[in-house]
């Protein structure tokens, strides 16, 4: 076993498929213990029985990150049991694209309950732990989305643009023990806009993603961050397949 993850606990949120899952079997093999959570419990407990089988440590959590009160439920849980929470990666995410004259007030809503109050949630679930050791990590999954806003974009890509200042304003309100990084992908595989309810933004992302990148390759940036020694913080890194414009 690859002993780079020394044991330290990591909880990824929304691990039941793409950028998360891939996140969880990756950090899971280098030797973290992780809790994966999300809603769909069936295909979590399909990972981490895959995991274990390969001699690794994981874990899965039923969590709607929307839900404040079992967020810090679920971090209060895993101190108690295991003794620690290392590293929070802030992942679960949905894309509801659509041009705002299209008026999809509640898909604006629903992407900004998951997007950004998910992650507050999570932030401040795993706060007073990080003050109280002295140490902790909060990883965010952003977007190419926060530094650019394509047609149709407008309110996912505010949700990203409110992930980087959500990360960033951690780290300046942090001590040194507490280190940051935000991940921003380009097109990459997942089921991410599956979901897309728009016709006509639902047919751009099919040539717009046919470039994507595998999700592991997202999963190497988190894994490069949190191998850094202590001292060292990185805070931000754009992943994204070499043939996106
Ligand atoms: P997927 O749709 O494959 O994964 C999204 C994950 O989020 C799922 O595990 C889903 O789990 C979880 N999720 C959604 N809603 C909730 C909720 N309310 N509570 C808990 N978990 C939830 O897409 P990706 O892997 O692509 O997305 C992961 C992150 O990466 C997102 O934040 C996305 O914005 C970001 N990203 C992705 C890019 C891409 O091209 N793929 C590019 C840039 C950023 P479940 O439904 O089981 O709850």
């Amino acid at each position: 076993n690859d002993m780079s993850g020394e044991n330290r606990v990591v909880l990824v949120t929304g691990a039941s498929s793409g950028i998360g899952e891939a996140t969880a079997r990756r950090l899971a093999a280098e030797g973290y213990h992780v809790v994966l959570a999300a809603r769909r419990t069936d295909r979590l407990g399909a990972i981490v029985e895959d995991l274990r089988h390969a001699g690794h440590s994981a874990e899965s959590r039923a969590l709607d990150v929307t839900d404040r009160a079992a967020f810090q439920t679920l971090v209060d849980e895993v101190i108690a049991v295991r003794g620690r929470l290392d590293v929070l990666v802030g992942n679960a995410g949905v894309m509801l694209l659509s041009r705002l004259d299209g008026r999809q007030v509640d898909e604006w809503d629903r992407m900004f309950d998951v997007n950004v109050r998910g992650l507050y949630h999570g932030i401040a679930a795993v706060l007073p732990h990080f003050r109280e050791r002295g140490t902790g990590h909060v990883v965010t999954m952003a977007s190419v989305g926060a530094h650019e806003v394509p047609p149709t974009s407008a309110v996912y890509s505010a949700t990203k643009f409110a992930a980087w200042a959500l990360t960033e304003g951690l780290r300046v309100e942090s001590g040194p023990g507490v280190r940051v990084t935000t991940i921003c992908p380009g097109v990459t595989e997942s089921e991410l806009a599956d979901h897309i309810t728009d016709p006509h933004a639902a047919e751009f992302m099919v040539d717009y993603r046919a470039a994507a990148i595998p999700a592991d390759a997202v999963a190497r940036a988190v894994s490069f961050a949190l191998a850094q020694p202590a001292d060292v913080d990185v805070n931000e890194i754009i992943v994204r397949p070499a043939a996106q414009r």
